[in-house]
């Protein structure tokens, strides 16, 4: 069975959105599992807070993910998506398939890679 091969953005935009939809869900449920606590026996606050401070990392996480893939959904309107932010060269197809929402070719990512993360430290910092 064939199928009508996609325009490369076109692929792209939908897994962006697949594992957009994918990460709030993930985030509504962690959410949901610290609004939905019912009244908790002093024995369990320590554990719920324990489960807040979890859920307050994942959310983060899942945060700093869901801003990726909304840039890469801005780069595919203004139409330059799949162009390294560093050196301006395009980034191989496969990357591409692989990290839809990437923002820079391999070697400019392993450069920033190197670096410390610096949305961390200004994150504490604040
Ligand atoms: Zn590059």
């Amino acid at each position: 069975m064939k199928v009508r091969p996609l325009r490369p953005t076109e692929a792209a935009r939908k897994r962006l959105l697949a594992k957009r939809a994918e990460l709030v869900s993930r985030h509504r449920a962690a959410a949901g599992a610290l609004a939905g606590g019912e009244r908790i026996s002093e024995l369990d606050q320590a554990r719920a807070l324990h489960d807040e401070f979890v859920s307050l990392r994942v959310g983060r996480m899942l945060y700093r993910e869901l801003k990726r893939i909304d840039a890469a959904l801005a780069r595919l309107a203004a139409g330059d998506y799949g162009v390294c932010a560093d050196c301006g060269a395009a980034i191989p197809a496969r990357r591409l398939e692989a990290i839809p929402w990437a923002e820079r070719c391999v070697a400019c990512e392993e450069r920033a890679q190197a670096e410390p993360e610096r949305d961390e430290l200004t994150d504490w910092a604040a």
